[in-house]
């Protein structure tokens, strides 16, 4: 009896990131667009190729992009902003243009897609009126075919995904969102069934969530309409992440087959199938190897899991797969020999999980031996000596709810702000300086042994020292050292921390052409040695101002690390939170009292399933305030926010602590700012005033009026001024000319209120 297998997508960026160098050379105008297409085209067909010599039975094409799937299906369906429309740019510079912005018009919002560390351009329906101006998926189809003589599955994002990920409608326009948009999702599945495509994959993760729930009737109506109009066609309504929400109604939808998580599920999804049955004749596509995280795959279980599937659905109706596309793994553990080998022993990426299911397939079969190797690699990383350190859990066994707590607010505002004498509205920035192509070029060099660690060190001195001349002539009033010494907010903690590693090139997609090495927590993790007190201490020596410490918090490091699955998430939490503990304690020490804690990742960690958000919440509370409250009440800790909407979790981070927060504003247009209208937040804050994602330098009144919006609700007592986000991806001229203007705006608006306060 053989089982089949299938991919829901995979990594798009090639083993070395070749996707991402031709994109951005093509927008730095080093090559054209037909290079550019033929360069994408060369890695979307290899891509397809590891996956087809892999044995993969059903491999989803389609899943490929030039920058992100929900922008490819918002430019399929002609849902383009007028302000790029009118720019009359071709096809392509219109795509690109939507996403990153440019100087005529501002960019498309960017949010993060689901609980994962990959953002989205958000959809704008305003003002659009929908039309088919490519079918997208099957040109990829027909590539696929063309050069592999691959008839793989195509891949759309659902409309009930679509509609409801986007913005720029109201509750009651969903309707006829769907209506419009029915027969444009019609044609697209008519011609593909046309052409000869066998399966056709809807991308419907909003299902496990309620977000669906109050339009069940336009989702049922939608896919009335395909099976009527394209009988023939074989849908798979794919779902992944967690459990489906409402089992039930999804099964009962009029497709052939359901795509399901079996591995983030806690076991619904199974449980959903022996409640109520799974529909007879469909095919369920199984997601039991993990497409989220890097460990391997206990074979033996993940049959165990297949035959008690089979059971319930049926012998032949079962497809495995991952769990989720592996656009969130690596791509090959093949080129980190230089990681030990009993841990590497342990690991699998995207192509070795495609070799997982491989072996699942053979041990399904009944042919065992074909997985021990496997196995036996799996028990040689369970034994690895450094997993559990002794001290750190006893220390975690000591804190109790004393050491989590700090002064009043109104005591700690008083003494800080005796001590640091800033004017009004102070001026501040995030911490990352450009990552020039000098500063990168430098870091390889050193990491490939061309310059010695003097040599580096002293690049990175003069780096942070030309850093703080331009700052000070600039006029910021409360600076940064740069952050040049590191890659990546967290893989530079990743690197120092014992109990974690870091891949060489372990890379993931994050957002458009960015992307990122996460960390690898494979044990306990503690403090080994002060990671960043060097830098900060060389830069305050540089200037009188006060020069900010720059550290990453414990539940961004997590969150933006593969977490290991043998003990709670949290408990990883809080044992990063003391480390950091430690090396903020390391600072204070050293003369740095004021301290920015990162935390932009607080919300993608949020539980998808609203009944598990809580616990997560106060989780991450407790594990900031473990980070933070170490310190006198005349240090002052901050702490950054962005990439996600905030404005629903005021309370949580109030309950944070910290002393001062920065708040990514500018890109989601302003709707932090509103949420501050109904909660009096009593601490200090800086809503960022201009994005930093865009290369565009907005002008004066732009900045200027995003900074009188925020102040209409807030004091401008407790206000800073500061960008959106870090500046690391921008280039020289940008950050001085923005900051320059963020300045002066400011200035500006000092002198207006005190006019208005004679
Ligand atoms: N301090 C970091 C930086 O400026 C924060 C980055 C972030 O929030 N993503 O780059
Ligand atoms: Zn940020």
């Amino acid at each position: 009896m053989t089982v089949n297998t299938a991919t829901i997508g995979y990594p798009r960026i090639g083993r070395n990131r070749e996707w991402k160098k031709a994109i951005e050379a093509y927008w730095k105008q080093e090559t054209t667009e037909a290079e550019l297409h033929n360069q994408l085209h060369e890695l979307y067909v290899n891509q397809l190729r590891i996956q087809k010599d892999k044995g993969i039975d059903f491999v989803s094409v389609g899943d490929f992009s030039y920058y992100d799937h929900m922008l490819d299906t918002a430019v399929m369906f002609n849902i383009i902003p007028a302000r790029f429309k009118k720019q009359n740019l071709s096809a392509l510079d219109t795509y690109y243009a939507m996403a990153r912005g440019n100087k005529e018009a501002e960019a498309c919002e960017m949010t993060k897609w689901f609980n994962t560390n990959y953002h989205y351009i958000v959809p704008e329906f305003t003002d659009v009126t929908p039309a088919l101006n490519e079918n997208r998926p099957l040109a990829y189809w027909q590539k696929a075919k063309d050069e592999l003589a691959l008839n793989g599955k195509p891949l759309l994002i659902g409309p009930a995904t679509f509609i409801l990920l986007g913005k720029g409608f109201k509750q009651e326009e969903v309707s006829s969102l769907f209506a419009q948009l029915t027969p444009l999702y019609i044609q697209v599945i008519k011609e593909l069934h046309e052409a000869g495509a066998e399966w056709i994959q809807i991308d419907e993760p909003i299902f496990v969530t309620n977000k669906a729930e109050g339009y069940w009737k336009e989702v049922e109506a939608f896919y009335q309409r395909i099976s009527e109009e394209v009988p023939g066609a074989n849908l798979i309504i794919q779902t992944y992440f967690e459990a489906l929400d409402n089992y039930q109604s999804v099964v009962n939808l009029p497709v052939n087959a359901f795509g399901l998580d079996f591995v983030h599920d806690e076991r619904k999804n199974s449980e959903a199938i022996k409640a109520h049955g799974f529909p007879k004749g469909k095919k369920l596509f199984a997601g039991v190897i993990d497409g989220r995280n890097v460990w391997k795959s206990n074979l033996i279980e993940k049959a165990a899991l297949v035959s008690e599937l089979q059971k319930l659905v049926g012998k032949e109706e079962v497809i495995v797969q991952p769990s989720s596309t592996l656009l969130h793994v690596p791509v090959t553990v093949e080129t980190e020999q230089e990681l030990p080998a009993d841990i590497r022993a342990g690991l699998s990426f995207a192509e070795e999980k495609l070799t997982e299911l491989e072996l699942l397939k053979d041990l399904l079969k009944g042919d065992s031996e074909a997985v021990k190797a496997h196995q036996q690699e799996i028990e040689a990383f369970s034994k690895v000596a450094n997993r559990v350190h002794t001290k750190t859990r006893a220390e975690l066994e000591q804190i109790d709810d004393q050491a989590l707590s700090r002064a009043s607010v109104a005591e700690r505002q008083r003494l800080q702000k005796e001590k640091f004498d800033l004017p009004l509205l102070p001026t501040t920035t995030i911490g990352s300086l450009p990552q020039t192509a000098e500063v990168r070029s430098k870091r390889l060099k050193w990491k490939q042994g061309q310059l010695t660690n003097e040599q580096y060190e002293a690049f990175i001195k003069e780096e942070t020292k030309r850093w703080i001349e331009v700052q000070e002539e600039i006029g910021i009033d409360v600076l940064v050292h740069g952050e040049f010494e590191r890659t990546d907010m967290v893989e530079f903690f990743g690197e120092r921390l014992g109990g974690m590693l870091t891949t060489k090139n372990g890379w993931v997609q994050s957002y458009g052409s960015r992307c990122v090495r996460p960390p690898v927590v494979y044990g306990d993790v503690y403090l080994v040695e002060p990671m960043t007190v060097k830098e900060i201490v060389y830069a305050q020596s540089l200037t009188e101002k006060v020069v900010k410490g720059m550290l990453t918090g414990p539940i961004t490091i997590l969150n933006w690390s593969f977490p290991r699955t043998d003990i709670s998430k949290y408990e990883s939490m809080n044992q990063i939170a003391l480390a950091i503990r430690k090396e903020v304690k390391a600072l204070e020490e050293a003369g740095v009292h004021m301290i920015q804690v990162d935390e932009p990742a607080l919300r993608e960690g949020l539980p998808i399933r609203a009944e598990k958000q809580a616990a997560y919440l106060n989780a991450t509370v407790e594990a900031f305030r473990l980070a933070t409250t170490g310190v006198e009440d005349t240090t002052q800790i901050h702490t950054h926010m962005c990439y996600s909407k905030f404005d629903d979790m005021i309370d949580t981070i109030s309950a944070l602590d910290a002393d001062v927060i920065s708040i990514e504003a500018s890109r989601s247009h302003g709707n932090i700012i509103s949420s501050f209208e109904q909660y009096s937040y009593d601490k200090e804050i800086g809503l960022g005033i201009y994005d930093i994602h865009s290369p565009r330098i907005p002008s004066f009144e732009e900045m200027t009026n995003n900074l009188d919006r925020a102040l209409r609700v807030l004091n401008p007592a407790q206000f800073w001024v500061n960008p959106d986000c870090g500046l690391k991806t921008r280039n020289e001229k940008q950050v001085i000319d923005a900051l320059t203007q963020m300045v002066n705006v400011t200035k500006k608006y000092r002198e207006k209120l005190a006019a208005v306060a004679q």
